[in-house]
C-alpha cells in the first residue's frame, strides 16, 4: 500500500479516524449471539469503517440521551442520531457474538451496559413525530425493547454490493490526497440524479478542489430506485458529463433512516469522516412524505455553533432549466417566471418513464433517461 500523506486534509469527528476492524476470538462459538437487523448491520460496518467516528461501538444510554435532547454526545461533541443495537434482554457474559440474519457471526460486543428506551420520545425527538406510516418511526417500534451498548470488534466486513466503489474513509481519504484535493464537497443521494442535482454538484465543485458523489445503497424504503439502477445512471452521468480528474462516485454503506433534517447533520458528520470539507444539503434533504417542511434540513444547521461540525453544508434552493435565461438557475439567480422553467413533478416523470418517454433534455440527460426507461420496462 502507497503511503501518501493525508494530514492535510479535514480531521475526522473527534480527531480520530476509528479503525473497529478486528481478528475473531478464539471463544467465538462459545459467546452467547445478537441478531442483527439490516440497519443495524450497516451501522456496525460503519462503525468497523470509521465512518461513524468517533463512536466506537453501539450508544449507552449517557450519549443516547444527549444525542436525543441536545444533538450532541455526552462528551460534548455534535451527534444528531440514535446508533443502538436493540436486544430483547441482558445478555448473560460480557461478550456476545453479533451475527448477522443468516446466523454467520460478524463481530463481538464487549456490553457495557443494557438500558431501556422510550420509543415515543425517541421518536418524538429523532423524527420530529411517532406517526408510524414514517418508515423510520415503523421500524423503530418494531424494534426490541431494550439497547445493548458496547464497542464492538468486526471481524467480518459487510459484503459490499458494488466491491468497485465500495471505499472506506481511509479509502476515499487516501484518494483525495493522490488527486491534490484538499477541499471537497460531498454529495449524498438516493435518487437517480437529473439535471438539477447535477446542477447543484457544479456550483459547489466550482468553489473547491473535488466532488465526491455518495449515494447511499444501505436499506431504503421499497419504492425508491433500486441502488444498482441508479449507479447504472451515475456511470452513465460521469462518463458524459463529468471531469475525471475533478469527480468520483463511491457508495455510502448507510441505511436510510428518513430522520430529514437530523440525518441531515448525520450525513455531514458521515462525509467529514470520509474526508469531505463540505456538503450540499438540499430541500427536504433525507425526508419522507411531508413529515418536514422544505428547508429543516438546512434550517438545523443553525442550532449548532459556527465551526462546530467542522464540514460546511452549502445550501442550495431547487433549480431548473430556464428558457429565459438559457441555463440552469435557481430562484435565487432568475427572475423570470413559471412558464419559462422547465419542471416535473417528480409523479409525471415517473409516468413519462413508464410511458418510455424521455423526460426534456432541460430535466434529465437522455443517457440517464434511457436508463431509467429499460429499468422500468424490466419491472
Ligand atoms: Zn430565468
Amino acid at each position: 500500500m502507497s503511503a501518501v500523506a493525508t494530514d492535510h486534509l479535514i480531521r475526522p469527528h473527534g480527531g480520530t479516524l476509528v479503525d473497529r476492524t478486528g481478528e475473531a476470538p478464539d471463544d467465538l462459538a462459545s459467546l452467547e449471539t445478537v441478531e442483527l437487523t439490516s440497519r443495524e448491520l450497516s451501522d456496525l460496518d460503519m462503525l468497523a469503517s470509521g465512518a461513524l467516528s468517533p463512536l466506537e461501538g453501539f450508544m449507552g444510554q449517557a450519549d443516547y440521551e444527549s444525542v436525543l435532547d441536545s444533538m450532541h454526545l455526552a462528551g460534548g461533541l455534535p451527534w444528531s442520531l440514535p446508533v443502538c443495537l436493540a436486544v430483547d434482554a441482558a445478555p448473560s457474559g460480557d461478550r456476545v457474538a453479533l451475527v448477522d440474519v443468516t446466523g454467520k457471526p460478524v463481530a463481538v460486543l464487549d456490553v457495557e451496559g443494557v438500558y431501556d428506551y422510550d420509543k415515543e420520545r425517541e421518536a418524538e425527538l429523532a423524527y420530529r413525530t411517532t406517526d408510524t406510516a414514517h418508515p423510520g418511526v415503523e421500524r423503530l417500534f418494531a424494534q426490541k425493547p431494550r439497547y445493548l451498548a458496547g464497542k464492538v470488534s468486526v471481524f467480518e466486513r459487510a459484503v459490499p454490493q458494488f466491491p468497485e466503489l465500495a471505499l472506506d474513509p481511509a479509502d476515499t481519504r487516501r484518494v483525495f490526497a493522490e488527486r491534490g484535493w484538499k477541499r471537497v464537497v460531498g454529495f449524498q443521494t438516493r435518487n437517480p440524479i437529473h439535471r438539477a442535482h447535477e446542477y447543484l454538484q457544479k456550483c459547489a465543485l466550482e468553489i473547491v478542489d473535488g466532488l465526491l458523489v455518495h449515494p447511499l445503497v444501505g436499506a431504503t424504503k421499497g419504492d425508491d430506485v433500486p441502488a444498482d439502477v441508479r449507479m447504472r445512471c451515475y456511470e452513465a452521468l460521469f462518463e458524459g458529463y463529468y471531469p475525471k480528474d475533478r469527480a468520483m462516485v463511491s457508495v455510502f454503506p448507510a441505511a436510510m433512516r428518513y430522520a430529514g433534517p437530523r440525518e441531515a447533520i448525520w450525513h455531514a458528520i458521515c462525509r467529514k469522516n470520509y474526508g469531505c470539507t463540505h456538503f450540499i444539503v438540499g430541500r427536504d434533504h433525507a425526508g419522507v412524505g411531508s413529515y418536514y417542511g422544505t428547508y429543516d434540513a438546512q434550517k438545523i444547521f443553525e442550532e449548532f455553533e459556527r465551526g462546530e461540525l467542522g464540514i460546511l453544508p452549502l445550501m442550495f434552493e431547487h433549480s431548473f432549466w430556464c428558457n429565459a435565461c438559457e441555463g440552469m438557475a435557481s430562484p435565487k439567480t432568475c427572475p423570470h417566471g413559471e412558464t419559462e422553467r422547465v419542471s416535473l413533478s417528480g409523479t409525471k416523470v415517473r409516468e413519462m418513464l413508464r410511458a418510455g418517454e424521455r423526460p426534456p433534455i432541460e430535466f434529465s440527460r437522455p443517457e440517464v433517461a434511457d436508463i431509467l426507461i429499460d429499468a422500468m420496462r424490466e419491472r
